[in-house]
């Protein structure tokens, strides 16, 4: 039996994360007929995006292109705060640094390039609403709040706020929305050009007709086949960090037709993720179980060891990173060491309720409480401790503070651990999302197929685009490339969809 209609438009848009309803907005306003998609239940809505904290990376002059997309922020507020700038130039040479130099140019350009408009956007035509990231992304130094590492603004209530207010605009503005609908497969016509979705939902299969489709169902983190078949052996251990629904469906039924796999199949952003967290998010704690303030202290493994350089750079450049290397350790576990130079410079994810966490007047028996081997662990302190040279702390630079000889060194706000309490926090590998993915025409978002010729009517946008990120990546970019290339590829489904089949080619 053939299976049943769910109806026709002019742009399906798979998945209902940040990218998505991006996408769905950005074609609605261009005057298209526009249904979003969504796997999971209504409870369940937002993908990785309800649980990010909600900061985007993107360029700007100073604090007046700032206050242009925060306008409620007072005088007085400005005058206690330095946000520096964050040229272009410098946004786009911390991509290429992390990427090491791997990453697609045209991708790279296409997102520092549109960035800032895209933000504005979100605001003036879509009523997102922001805030400085004072908790997280700012130190207190000579007595004014600076902030560092060209992420300063998060959405209002983080990224359940965001979702939110996501959702809102899109239902506000006419784009339907269909939860418990599983995208299955792409529909093609004799042309080859996508002309629909086949969909399972609680009537059993049907099929959606649309003039273009855009895909923005996230990458492959949450299927453990997938990441043990890219990622490697061990992977399927690691904890997800966001939603159970990311298991590489819209790249699967892209690569099915055709599609051109695309980026760092072998890599992932993953992080240091409490050891007790449960294996896929909890929306409650939302991003809470991260543990982000290592630069302010040491990170060894079971046998007491350290195994990387805590102070290589600031936070937003290695964190996505060390998940990897903790993964690689014995047993996927390592420990964050504190003492009381820093333990009140800790970000609020230290303060919950759920920490795996010790505390004690000495090394060996803050090592004796997490399980950590005791005297690997004192001889670690000590020898680092020895190696710190002297010079001036500072938390919101690097501010070169660092060790001498020993491996790894510690680069930069190296202190030496002699304040007790001690304090150790237990972590993990907990998984992101996946770099592998689809290749896109950056001005576009049109999907490539493996022949390079773009495909007729399909899209593609957020997790699920490969090219961007290789090895690492910068904080605060996957929500912004999200936004940029979904705003890109609803306008350009749009246009092709009203356009005619038979302009649609491209
Ligand atoms: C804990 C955490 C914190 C983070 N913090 C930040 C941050 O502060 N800043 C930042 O820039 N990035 C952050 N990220 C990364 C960020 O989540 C992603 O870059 C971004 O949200 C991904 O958006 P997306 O729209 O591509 O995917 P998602 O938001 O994950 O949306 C994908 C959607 O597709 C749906 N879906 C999947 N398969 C199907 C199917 N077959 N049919 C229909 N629907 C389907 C899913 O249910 C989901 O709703 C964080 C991630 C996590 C997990």
């Amino acid at each position: 039996m053939a299976p049943r209609s769910r109806g026709e438009v002019d742009v399906a848009v798979v998945g209902a994360g940040n990218a998505a309803l991006c996408a769905a907005l950005a074609a609605r306003q261009r005057g298209a007929r526009v249904l979003v998609l969504e796997k999971a239940a209504r409870e369940e809505r937002g993908g990785n995006t309800f649980f990010t904290g909600g900061g985007f990376r993107f360029p700007y002059r100073g604090i007046d292109d700032i206050r242009a997309l925060i306008p409620d922020l007072s005088d007085e507020e400005v005058a206690g705060i330095d946000v520096g700038a964050y040229p272009e130039p410098e946004m786009r040479s911390d991509l290429m640094r992390v990427t090491e130099g791997l990453a697609d140019p045209g991708l790279v350009d296409r997102l520092v390039g549109t960035a800032y408009d895209t933000v504005r956007w979100m605001r003036e035509r879509n009523g997102l609403r922001w805030v400085l990231m004072y908790g997280r992304q700012a130190y207190r130094v000579e007595g004014k709040l600076r902030f560092w590492g060209g992420m300063v603004m998060e959405a209002v209530g983080g990224g359940a706020g965001l979702s939110d207010a996501l959702f809102e605009a899109a239902e506000g503005q006419g784009v339907g929305v269909r939860y418990g609908t599983k995208a299955v497969s792409l529909l093609t016509d004799e042309r080859a050009a996508v002309v629909g979705l086949r969909v399972r939902d609680d009537q059993g299969l049907g099929e959606v007709a649309a003039r273009a489709v855009v895909i923005a169902a996230g990458g492959f983190e949450a299927n453990t086949e997938m990441r043990t078949r890219y990622l490697g052996p061990g992977w399927e251990l690691a904890k997800v960090r966001g939603t159970r629904h990311n298991t590489g469906d819209g790249i699967r039924m892209a690569l099915d037709i055709g599609a051109q796999p695309y980026g760092h199949w072998s890599s992932a952003h993953a992080v240091a993720w409490d050891l007790n967290a449960p294996p896929t998010g909890n929306r409650r704690i939302g991003d809470l179980y991260q543990k982000h303030s290592y630069p302010l202290g040491l990170i060894v493994n079971l046998r007491g060891e350290r195994f990387v350089d805590e102070g290589a750079d600031l936070r937003n450049y290695t964190y996505a990173k060390y998940g990897r290397e903790i993964l690689g350790q014995p047993q996927g576990v390592a420990f964050q060491l504190f003492d009381q130079q820093t333990v009140a410079m800790l970000r609020d994810e230290y303060r919950i309720r759920e920490v795996t966490k010790g505390e004690a007047g000495t090394i060996g028996e803050l090592a004796d409480q997490l399980g950590i081997d005791r005297a690997g662990l004192e001889r670690t302190v000590a020898a680092y401790n020895a190696a710190c040279r002297p010079g001036r702390f500072n938390p919101a630079e690097r501010d070169g503070l660092h060790t001498e000889g020993i491996d790894p060194p510690k680069s930069n706000w190296a202190l030496p651990l002699t304040q007790p309490p001690y304090v150790g926090y237990a972590v993990t590998c907990g998984i992101t999302f996946t770099f592998g993915g689809l290749r896109i025409v950056p001005a576009t978002s049109q999907v490539l197929d493996t022949e390079d010729r773009p495909i007729a009517g399909l899209y593609a946008a957020g997790e699920l685009v490969g090219g961007l990120f290789f090895h690492n990546y910068a904080g605060g970019s996957g929500l912004m490339a999200g936004a940029v290339f979904g705003r890109t590829a609803g306008g350009a489904a749009a246009e092709a969809a009203m356009a005619g089949p038979g302009e649609r080619r491209g």
